[in-house]
């Protein structure tokens, strides 16, 4: 997309008010894709705009946008996806110019405005996208030095393979949630220290992990690797996403083949895809990679986003929300590009909708951390929320909850929550 793509203009206004706030997080610039009903209607496709949704089944229905009325009225994105990066073009300036405060076509007609804005506090978001595959990435340094120091050896944190590879492992599509689904605290096994053999029981050592995810846009085929020049194409937009992690069962089953029981019960994820048109303004240099790697992951310019994030935790008794951390997407040491190159590279095919996730995002100080298992030294320093209680990890009835934006000139895109609350674990049999 060229630099001066006119749906992404600072000086932009909508006749939609609340949009042109500066803390709102969906201004004309951004124009999210998410899956929404209403009391009145079946699961659609929406776009986010101020405090409302703009109902693309009713714009299609008039004939206003480039793409069939069967795509938009589908419950998942998917096919909309499938249609490619000139339609999404193409409906995106569509969209942008009848949201535009110069243009009068929804604008002044009230029937039509009525019928195709809806409140978001009137509508139920779903799962936008079918995720036939989900992968997980390791990609924050600091995270993986952070992990390496508390689960094996703090002289050796990272691990040789780490600054060669985007490490990453194939993670549980079924279990990927949209922001809301309450979370259920797991059974699984847990090794103590001063024992031989494991226990079964409740999750007790229950933690977040911040993190963004992509969703693959044009897949590629079996056998085809997706080469590092490409590999951004090939995206159709980010998330804001929550990998809950059991740590007490991934210290005991990690060697040798990886998370499994950890990260398999729950990973939710915030119910608007921010495309890359509008996240392209907020591109900035990554951290610099040494050694350089292999040179088909090598790219020479600008491959990171400048995207604030942050976390907050709320006890279910609590009156408010306490900010446990702040960091920034920027911070990833290897890329998206970098990432989806390496993930096909062996002849891997990826489909649409498929979710990578980031890995956890910590950042280098420490307010930036991504994870309780590192804010709180794996338990051992427990951090104090605003009500006076103290969290080692997450206690049942804990709300947690992401929230991320970009910070444009008078204006932010945002992704909307990612948030969930966590319900006690099923008695045990
Ligand atoms: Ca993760």
């Amino acid at each position: 997309m060229s630099a001066h793509d006119q749906t992404t203009a600072p000086e932009l206004k909508s006749w939609v008010e609340r949009a042109n706030a500066p803390d709102c997080e969906f201004p004309i610039q951004n124009l999210p894709y998410g899956i929404f009903s209403t009391e009145h209607s079946a699961a659609r496709v929406g776009v986010a705009i101020g405090d409302s949704i703009l109902d693309l089944t009713v714009l299609a229905e008039e004939g206003l946008i480039a793409c069939p009325l069967t795509v938009v009225t589908q419950v998942r994105l998917n096919d909309f996806i499938a249609l490619g990066p000139i339609v999404w073009r193409k409906v995106r300036e569509q969209i942008s110019a009848l949201l535009s405060a110069s243009n009068h076509t929804l604008q002044g007609n009230a029937a039509l405005r009525e019928k195709a804005l809806i409140q978001q506090a009137a509508a139920t978001m779903h799962l936008p996208v079918e995720i036939q595959g989900y992968t997980d990435f390791y990609s924050s340094r600091e995270h993986a030095t952070n992990v390496g120091m508390l689960f094996r050896d703090p002289k050796n944190a990272l691990l040789p393979n780490w600054s060669e590879i985007p490490i990453g492992y194939n993670g549980r599509a079924s279990s990927v949630i949209v922001s809301g689904t309450p979370v259920r605290r797991p059974n699984g096994q847990i090794k103590l220290p001063d024992q031989d053999r494991p226990v079964f029981s409740p999750c007790r050592k229950l933690d977040l992990e911040l993190e963004t995810g992509f969703i693959v846009g044009i897949p590629n085929a079996l056998g085809e690797p997706i080469p590092i020049e490409e590999a951004e194409k090939h995206i159709f937009g980010m998330v804001l996403l929550n990998d809950w992690s059991a740590r007490d069962f991934q210290a005991w089953e990690y060697v040798p083949l990886g998370p499994f029981n950890a990260k398999t019960f729950a990973t939710t994820i915030s119910p608007w895809i921010v495309t890359m048109d509008a996240l392209e303004p907020f591109r900035t240099l990554q951290p610099t990679q040494v050694p350089l790697p292999l040179a088909y992951l090598q790219h020479t310019g600008e491959h990171a986003f400048d995207i604030h994030l942050e976390a907050t935790l709320k006890p279910e008794t609590a009156a408010e929300a306490t900010t446990i951390t702040q960091t920034n997407f920027k911070y990833m040491y290897w890329t998206m590009a970098q990432q989806l190159t390496h993930h096909t590279v062996s002849g891997c095919n990826t489909r649409v909708g498929d979710l990578m996730g980031s890995g956890t995002i910590s950042g280098p100080t420490p307010g930036s951390l991504g994870s309780l298992l590192e804010m709180t030294f794996n338990g051992r320093e427990p951090i104090k929320l605003q009500s006076g209680e103290t969290r080692s990890f997450i206690e049942d009835g804990d709300e947690l909850t992401l929230r991320g934006w970009c910070q444009g000139e008078g204006y932010r895109v945002g992704f909307g929550l990612c948030t969930g609350q966590v319900l006690p674990a099923h008695p045990m049999k």
